[in-house]
């Protein structure tokens, strides 16, 4: 993989930032995820259009416009010679001039990477499944200083809830926010297929792009979607479950806390999603 930091392209293994950079010492950041398949990003403009929402959000002012940040990215995939790759964004507030507290007086940082294409599941993009629980020792608690569509570093509550899933013998997460909605998990939006219709909730979870192509794509083919609040109760009545991410793209979770949803295969829902997702890398408008 290739970084780049300090405005010099350099082996990822290589990539040095400072201990004093806030990013680090204070989550003072935000960051953003874009996939390139078979040498071409998907939705690049969209997942900049994202990283840009979310620093004017945290008032964090990148040294680069949308336009160099999408130069520097197709130089970094090059200099790192990958066909498909997990290409990062960060922006931190930077490292403190000496002696001072004023953000405004802050540089903000710019860092990126391209890593190869990183699975959350194995062969997601063919038979890859989830077992998930809802977790129980753990809620997702909105980080009160951070508007959750913001893509944050806060990843606690999100770790925690993986130890819990590999603890009772699964391999992924769902948390419920403090009222007992369903939120996300770690690094993915979750959907549920119940009555026919395709459930997700709105509030709460960050926005993703591969949740919205997802939403597109089942509204191009007539597939009713419902996006609002809902409980663990509609979760265990639901035929089909799968989960989204820019890592892995549709993946379908085929157990919950040990218990198998519908049949216990990949529904049909889940798999004609899968199929039009990676159907649509070759689609010239989500290039
Ligand atoms: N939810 C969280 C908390 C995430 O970190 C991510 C991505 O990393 C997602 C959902 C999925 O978003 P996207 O489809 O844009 O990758």
């Amino acid at each position: 993989g290739a970084a780049y930091v300090d405005g010099a392209f350099v082996p990822v293994g290589e990539a040095r930032i400072s201990i004093l950079d806030t990013g680090f010492s204070r989550s003072d950041v935000t960051y953003d995820v874009v996939a390139v398949w078979n040498g071409a990003f998907f939705r690049l403009e969209d997942h900049l259009e994202r990283f840009e929402r979310s620093c004017r959000t945290l008032r964090l002012s990148p040294p680069y416009d949308r336009a160099e940040i999408a130069r520097i990215l197709v130089q970094l995939v090059r200099s790192s010679r990958l066909r498909s790759a997990y290409v990062e964004t960060i922006c931190t507030r930077g490292v403190p001039p000496p002696g001072s507290r004023d953000p405004r007086t802050f540089e903000n940082s710019f860092f990126a990477y391209a890593i190869p294409y990183v699975w959350i599941v194995p062969d997601a993009s063919t038979t890859g499944t989830m077992d998930a629980v809802i977790a129980r020792t753990v809620q997702r608690i909105p980080v009160t200083s951070v508007d959750p569509t913001v893509k944050n570093f806060h990843w606690a509550d999100l770790t925690r809830g993986l130890y819990e899933a590999y603890d009772r013998g699964a391999t992924h997460p769902i948390l419920l926010d403090a009222d007992g909605n369903v939120t996300e998990g770690p690094g993915y939006n979750v959907f549920a297929v119940s009555d026919g219709t395709l459930l997700t909730p709105a509030a709460g979870v960050l926005e993703g792009i591969t949740r919205r192509t997802v939403l597109e794509l089942a509204e191009a083919d007539g597939i009713p979607v419902s996006v609002g609040p809902f409980g663990e109760d509609r979760l265990r009545d639901a035929v089909e479950m799968f989960a989204t991410s820019t890592a892995g793209g549709v993946m379908p979770i085929v157990t919950l806390d040990g218990a198998p949803i519908g049949d216990g295969a990949v529904g049909p829902t889940t798999r004609h999603l899968r199929e039009r997702y990676w159907a649509a890398h070759a689609d010239t408008r989500y290039l």
